[in-house]
């Protein structure tokens, strides 16, 4: 039995404990706080069970929940209990201790990322400091309806030398402040709400202990949020900084397929974005046989091997593995890459590429291989099935011996339900290829009204065009990288505009 943090929010806040005690455990029994994915890595045949309490409606009773916590420990299941934060700051996990002490069940601890140190430190306040605050207490703001009188001795938390950090407060607020200044607390002292503190769409409030409630109520802000009061609350101004990264509030639907969509997500997550993963297709590589077979089995052959990107660089060293070659088999020809990306990929096995455009575009590529005589000789052009045929017309063209192969194809995904919830809340659609537009269209899926269109170049633009899509925002550089920066040049004119 494990009584297991999960953090604030945020899941890279999640412990490396915590992960490895998800991932094999039988049962987990979770709350409402824990982070999105947190159960991803579970066992498929685990038992997930959701414990929490949605507010005024308990689920199951701490009762119940320490019951059932005994029981499956007897049985002898490998059990982790999850929460939201740390397991033992207010979060109960002290009475299921006590319980699962009590029934002579072993258990173990994991402590998390508190959400009354973490959402401040994402909001740029320090809990404590050195010359503004040399103790910090934490707090509950829940006033137990069932109690007469309240649990909390006002005048010892007004007279606190240092931060006071409320847990479960935002629907007493106007009451806390209150019974704080009456008690003696400066009516001038800063203090911050945190809501939904280390998730991308944190907001912070800061005021004065007197002004806080109506700025709170005015803005919206509701559970779950932690409020700082004290002087460290002001802090915020200077050094808050998840707030000010250039895509914070944005909701960016990324569409590529899943194999590649890690590196563009966790980009657009550092710089600040909520990112959606709606794949709108998968590269399915083609049986090793026909065409593809006799093409690399004589690989050795060709002068000039063109490859268009990166997964057909895996691919291609792929299916030479499966006729029992690899990079030595290239080394007399010349090797050319559409883009960096392939260049790179192929780097990753050990092929400095002879020729990389600028532009990643088929044309770019035909440009730069005008040097390369190619007439009479033979070439091998490896890439997706019903690419545009651009790059083998030129060098057919230019009386090159052609070999044009097919090493994947380009099929749908199916849209997952949360993956199309997720995107009629996009403010940016981003689109990496032709077929990232078609398929997620054919899929009966669109970017929402209002959301902005990105589009990675002018082929995958014109595909938007032909389907009725406005593009919004189109690369100058046709890359990844190019892609971001321009969304982020976008995101910035329009925040400069408001
Ligand atoms: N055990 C948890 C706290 C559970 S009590 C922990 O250690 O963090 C639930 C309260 O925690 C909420 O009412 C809110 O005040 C706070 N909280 C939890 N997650 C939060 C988040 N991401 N941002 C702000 N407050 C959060």
């Amino acid at each position: 039995m494990y009584l297991v943090g999960a953090g604030p929010g945020d899941p890279g806040l999640m412990t490396r404990r915590s992960l490895e005690l998800i991932e094999r455990a039988d049962a987990i029994l979770y709350d409402r706080l824990v982070p999105p994915g947190a159960l991803e890595g579970a066992r498929p045949n685990a038992e997930l069970r959701y414990v929490g309490k949605e507010p005024g409606a308990p689920a199951l009773s701490q009762e119940e929940t320490n019951e059932l916590l005994v029981e499956l420990g007897r049985a002898g299941k490998r059990v982790v209990r999850l929460k939201g934060g740390d397991p033992f700051v207010f979060g109960r996990g002290g009475e299921e201790a006590e319980a699962l002490a009590a029934a002579g069940v072993a258990f173990e601890v994991v402590p998390g990322v508190t959400a009354g140190v973490a959402a401040p430190a994402y909001a740029g306040i320090p809990v404590t400091h050195r010359e503004l605050a040399s103790a910090v207490a934490f707090v509950t703001g829940h006033e137990d309806p069932g109690k007469a009188g309240s649990a909390l001795d006002w005048d010892a938390l007004a007279r606190f030398p240092g931060t006071l950090v409320f847990y479960m407060g935002i629907r007493n607020l106007s009451l806390i402040a209150e019974r704080l200044s009456a008690a003696g607390r400066g009516p001038e002292e800063p203090v911050a709400v945190v809501e939904r503190g280390t998730r991308p769409d944190q907001r912070t409030v800061v005021d004065t202990l007197t002004g806080i409630a109506a700025r709170v109520e005015g803005e919206g802000i509701r559970a779950p949020a932690i409020t700082v009061v004290g002087p460290v609350a002001g802090l915020w101004e200077t050094i808050g900084w998840l707030e000010r990264r250039p895509l914070h509030g944005e909701v960016v639907a990324v569409t590529r397929a899943r194999a590649q969509a890690s590196g563009l997500a966790s980009r657009l997550r550092e710089l600040g974005a909520e990112v959606i993963e709606a794949p709108a297709i998968r590269i399915e590589p083609r049986p090793f046989e026909g065409e593809l077979r006799a093409a690399i089995e004589r690989i050795g052959d060709y002068a000039l091997i063109c490859v268009t990107s990166p997964n057909g660089v895996r691919l291609l060293f792929d299916a030479m593995a499966a006729a029992g070659l690899d990079a030595r088999a290239l080394a007399g020809a010349t090797v050319a890459a559409i883009g960096p990306g392939t260049a790179s990929a192929l780097k990753e096995c050990g092929i400095a590429a002879d020729i990389v455009p600028e532009r990643f575009v088929a044309e770019a590529l035909v440009e730069a291989l005008e040097p390369v005589a190619v007439g009479g000789r033979r070439v091998l052009v490896a890439r997706a099935a019903g690419a545009r045929d651009v790059l083998p017309d030129a060098l057919r063209a230019r009386g090159a011996e052609l070999d044009d192969v097919a090493l994947y194809e380009t099929v749908a995904e199916p849209l997952s339900d949360a993956a199309r919830a997720g995107l009629e809340r996009a403010t940016y659609v981003t689109f990496t290829s032709s077929s990232t537009v078609r398929f997620l269209l054919e899929s009966g899926a669109r970017p929402p009204a209002g959301a902005r269109v990105v589009s990675i170049g002018p082929v995958t633009s014109a595909t938007a065009a032909e389907h009725g899509l406005t593009v919004d925002v189109e690369a100058q550089r046709h890359d990844i990288d190019g892609l971001v920066d321009a969304l982020i040049a976008d995101a910035r004119r329009r925040s400069v505009a408001a």
